[in-house]
């Protein structure tokens, strides 16, 4: 919601305050005369920076954020212009002195502020949701995640130390803010995924694209697995201890024991269930040429299943 810059008491100068680096926001800044109180960021305070901070910014639950226009300017000239009144984004200074009114609760402003300011937020033990919150609700403030959230950046280590837990919640927000480095570092976790699990709100957030290229890793993975499995052992020269029908039998029950891994595929199949698989038919065998040739035939197909990468079927243009 916007409203009109106010102008910044001095009380800023007056106050006397402690802060703890715990919390996010737990400050109660009381004024000399005592009549007036504040609650104030532990982040975003008086002194917390080497340059003076030139603004305040509010949140809807009344913690205050000391500031700086450029920081923020320099990061998006549009950001939160929806707090501002017309024509007055920070990019133009006019609002330095200024306390302004942000529509937003104080720790997703807080993890907004702190992304703009490249700083990490992760020692105040944020949950998933209040890391999707913010990312989400950066356009609403006129800021694109794709500039705040890049490999490197501190929001981006926080995102990515959760994907093993969330990985579809990470990859839906990566997919509906275009971060595609995040959604192929979510993707080695889609494995397992169960895909008939997917609710219609993440498809459509996630949008067309990024849902293919989920369907594609699935299918992609089964795809090669098949093409793994299904080719046989190389033959050998017929010989009395073993003809050309034993070795015929051989490739019916390496086709069987293929079937039987392929029934329950998944792409997340582990090597070491074809290894067994397998080894339990070379073990049965009576030829030793059929043997050497099997065992290298399990040797490449487990080689081949390991060494597949999932950001090849993300992004097969990588
Ligand atoms: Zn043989």
């Amino acid at each position: 919601m916007a409203s009109s810059p106010e102008s910044l008491s001095p009380a800023s100068s007056l106050i006397s305050y402690t802060h703890s680096e715990d919390e996010i926001v737990d400050v109660t800044v009381t004024g000399v005369e005592g009549d007036n109180s504040a609650n104030i960021s532990t982040s975003f305070y008086p002194g917390s920076h080497s340059l003076e901070s030139d603004v305040i910014l509010v949140s809807n639950d009344d913690v205050m954020f000391c500031v700086h226009t450029e920081t923020i300017a320099n990061v998006d000239k549009n950001a939160f212009a929806s707090s501002m009144p017309p024509h007055m984004p920070f990019s133009t200074g006019t609002a330095r002195g200024a306390a302004i009114s942000v529509n937003e609760d104080s720790t997703t402003l807080s993890i907004i502020l702190h992304a703009i300011y490249g700083t990490s937020s992760a020692h105040y033990s944020l949950g998933l949701e209040a890391l999707l919150k913010a990312v989400n609700h950066m356009p609403h403030h006129g800021i694109v995640p794709e500039k705040l959230i890049t490999p490197t950046s501190p929001l981006s280590q926080q995102l990515q130390s959760v994907v093993p837990y969330y990985p579809i919640e990470i990859y839906t927000l990566a997919g509906h803010h275009k971060l595609e480095f995040l959604a192929q570092r979510a993707s080695s976790h889609l494995l397992s995924f169960k895909m008939h699990t997917l609710t219609d709100g993440q498809a459509e957030k996630m949008g067309p694209s990024y849902l293919r290229r989920l369907f594609n890793l699935h299918l992609g993975r089964l795809a090669s697995l098949k093409a793994l499995l299904t080719e046989p052992p190389q033959r050998h020269p017929p010989s009395k201890h073993c003809t050309f029908h034993d070795q015929e039998r051989l490739r019916r029950s390496w086709s069987l024991a293929s079937a039987y891994l392929l029934w329950e595929a998944r792409p997340d199949l582990p090597v070491g269930v074809i290894q067994t698989t397998l080894d339990s038919l070379i073990k049965v065998m009576w030829c030793e040429e059929c043997k050497t040739a099997s065992k290298a035939r399990v040797r490449d197909a487990t080689f081949r299943w390991a060494s597949v990468k999932v950001g090849y079927f993300l992004f097969p243009s990588a």
